[in-house]
């Protein structure tokens, strides 16, 4: 297993410049004194496709050879990987098919359609995605482009922490959200390089702390039924690859329950002014509830993401 460093992330910015957004960088004066900190939030959620995992796919695109590009990607997702694979394919003129539930929210369907790829349903109950991908790759020649095991993958999503840091100097302390890890991943290399006396929390959902048990167990835990209104970070497990890298860099795993994370999303919506997803709330409600002493510090916050149902975010703010 080859893991990536810091240099794959140079290369990452290298390929994603002029294609994807340099996202801007927010602070709350309100956040800042009640925590006596400095908080820099980085806004994935303005990035293209409205979340960070445009960057992990567009690298993935662009470091594939010519060969593999006539034959197609193939990705299996419901959720933000899905959006980033099929228009980065579309950019680079290759054919994309995106493997989604039956069940899958209809507008997350559309989206994926307005990008060109095909959309393939297979039914959660009776099929296995990974199977039908599986057959792709053998029938077709087609590659798997995998949501965060793969070294282009998190050297892509390392460029916002890159950015980041350039952006606003050394950080004290970074909060990154968690599912899968190819984010903390790739944010670990940037840190390391660019502030390596920054100390990096990854936050995953209270009902879905699979790394935090990981971490503890000094091997991979799964958790099958992870439950959090944080839908992008239910994956049940880490990788191999992802989870070398955070064993070996990170500063620990924090949780955060669903009423933090409405508590943050409602104080972006009234405070700052924007969309943020639950998921993209994880490293914000960290901060919010001062799981670690921030007081005097320089802490950076990857917001990873925007797109909410509009149904069930109208409901989030209303509610309690
Ligand atoms: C995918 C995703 C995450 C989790 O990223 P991993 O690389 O799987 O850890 C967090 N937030 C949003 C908005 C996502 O789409």
């Amino acid at each position: 297993m080859k893991l990536p460093n810091y240099d794959d992330v140079l290369r990452a910015a290298h390929h994603l410049a002029h294609h994807a957004h340099k996202t801007p960088v927010l602070q709350s004066r309100t956040l800042n004194e009640s925590l006596g900190a400095q908080v820099f939030f980085k806004c994935e959620n303005f990035q293209r496709i409205g979340a960070f995992k445009f960057r992990g796919g567009y690298n993935a695109l662009a470091s594939l050879s010519h060969a593999q590009r006539q034959k197609g990607v193939v990705a299996f997702s419901s959720g933000n990987h899905a959006q980033a694979v099929a228009l980065a394919a579309q950019l680079f003129n290759v054919p994309a098919t995106i493997v989604m539930p039956k069940t899958a929210p209809a507008a997350k369907k559309a989206a994926t359609l307005g990008y060109g790829a095909t959309v393939i349903e297979y039914d959660r109950l009776t099929e296995d995605r990974e199977l039908i991908a599986q057959r792709l790759v053998e029938e077709k020649g087609m590659t798997l482009i995998p949501p965060f095991a793969h070294p282009d993958v998190i050297a892509g999503q390392g460029t916002a922490v890159k950015e980041l840091i350039e952006e606003v100097g050394q950080l004290d302390v970074l909060f990154v959200p968690l599912g899968g890890g190819g984010l903390l991943s790739g944010s670990l290399l940037a840190a390391q390089a660019l502030s390596p006396a920054c100390r990096v929390y990854g936050v995953e959902p209270e009902g879905g702390n699979d790394a935090q048990q990981s971490l503890t167990a000094g091997q991979i835990v799964r958790i099958d039924y992870p439950e959090s209104i944080a839908d992008g970070a239910l994956t049940p497990a880490l990788a191999p690859m992802t989870f070398a890298l955070i064993q070996q860099y990170v500063s620990g795993v924090l949780t955060v329950n669903d009423t933090h994370l409405v508590s943050a999303l409602r104080f972006f919506a009234e405070r700052m002014k924007m969309v943020v997803e639950p998921t993209g709330c994880l490293g914000a409600a960290a901060v919010m509830q001062q799981l670690i002493p921030l007081a005097g510090l320089r802490v950076g916050v990857v917001i990873s993401g925007g797109n909410v149902d509009l149904a069930q975010y109208g409901q989030l703010l209303s509610a309690g």
